[in-house]
């Protein structure tokens, strides 16, 4: 019977590892053999009878394409406040016991060049959907970020706007834009949003931004409430056609201060297993070990980093802000999370034969 049950296994595990060779960008090319969703569904149901072979072949893939360089990104998290409401936000706008802050251009512009200093070009200006930074607002201060700092990169992570304003962004001087899908499936993206948030819009922001230029980063959260492994196939079915050059994977972790403080952490292990089936789609794509990852685990950035990822976005806001930016609980924002904490940065990459890269890092076809 033992035996029947092991060559069972053994060929099931002989079809997971080649659907994980189908995954590559040569089959995203060709339409007619993009993975479909029962097969991401099939290898996540089984993950543990590949995780070793996915996980080796996506760090395999990372050392090809960037040999043993890891970017860094300067994080300025310019504002806590946020017009939204998602039921997992620690600063969605229902929470009333937060302290809100808003920097000055003045303080924005002190944290770039603290940053630039440090040796970082790339600046990634996130917040909450502030309303006061308008479109003229923040124009300006790319306009002004690119003046002092032509050779860097801007990052923009300020949530949906509309088509033409993100257009705006772009001629100013914008470079990059994350916005997290968060899920692919409207149903489950309606038990995380309240209900005048909108799921198609959402998807068309992603899509407004690709045609616009910019390079372009989606995501989503790994175990957020109500979230199955048939919504995760979505997901990955959904990056696998957006084809984002930037893609942002980390765990769920609760925040006490919302609806969902009691819901469990996202797994370990299976946003690793995510990140390595995401780099080995997209070999050249600029994937983070999250800040989430390092918060849920000690060794979360450098497991990432084993496991595909090539980006590390240190925090460079006003020391006294960054604990009011509480997307989640225990947020790591210190150490080797931090820009002071570079040289710790670099000896953790040292133990795995990794170095900053400080260049502006930009995708590459
Ligand atoms: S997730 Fe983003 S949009 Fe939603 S409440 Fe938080 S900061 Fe606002």
């Amino acid at each position: 019977m033992e035996v029947i049950e092991k060559q069972t296994e053994n060929s099931l595990q002989e079809k997971l590892i080649s659907l994980v060779d189908k995954i590559s960008i040569a089959s995203v090319q060709d339409k007619k053999n993009l993975i479909k969703k029962n097969d991401f569904l099939l290898l996540l149901q089984n993950k543990d009878l590949i995780f070793d072979y996915t996980r080796n072949k996506a760090n395999q893939i990372r050392q090809e394409n960037f040999s043993n360089k890891i970017y860094i990104r300067a994080l300025i998290e310019i504002s806590n406040y946020c017009k939204n409401a998602c039921f997992y936000c620690g600063i969605n706008c229902k929470n009333q016991n937060i302290q809100r802050y808003r920097l000055s251009t003045e303080q924005i512009m002190e944290c770039c060049k603290t940053a630039y200093e440090l040796g970082f070009r790339t600046f990634v200006l996130q917040g909450g959907e502030d309303i006061f930074f308008t479109d003229e607002i923040i124009c300006k201060l790319i306009k002004s970020i690119k003046e002092k700092y032509p050779d860097c990169a801007i990052t923009l992570s300020l949530g949906e706007k509309s088509k033409e304003s993100y257009a705006l962004y772009k001629q100013a001087g914008a470079d990059r834009y994350l916005l997290r899908e968060e899920t692919a499936n409207s149903e489950h993206y309606q038990k995380l949003h309240p209900k005048n948030m909108n799921h198609k819009n959402r998807l068309e922001c992603l899509r407004s931004l690709k045609n616009l230029g910019f390079q372009t980063g989606a995501g989503f959260m790994v175990g957020s409430p109500f979230q199955t492994l048939d919504d995760i196939a979505q997901d990955l079915c959904f990056i696998q056609s957006l084809k984002p050059e930037m893609v942002g994977i980390g765990p769920f972790i609760p925040h006490e201060q919302t609806e969902f403080a009691k819901f469990p952490s996202g797994d370990l292990n299976l946003t690793l297993f995510i990140l390595s089936l995401i780099r080995i789609m997209f070999p050249k794509v600029l994937l983070p070990a999250t800040t989430a990852l390092s918060s849920i685990n000690p060794e979360g950035r450098i497991l990432g980093i084993l496991s595909g990822a090539n980006v590390v976005m240190p925090n460079v806001s006003p020391m006294e802000q960054r604990k009011n930016y509480a997307l989640y609980n225990n947020k790591a924002s210190v150490n080797e999370e931090s820009a002071e904490g570079l040289i710790l940065l670099q000896k953790q990459l040292d133990k795995i034969n990794c170095k900053i890269d400080f260049s502006r890092g930009d995708y590459q076809q």
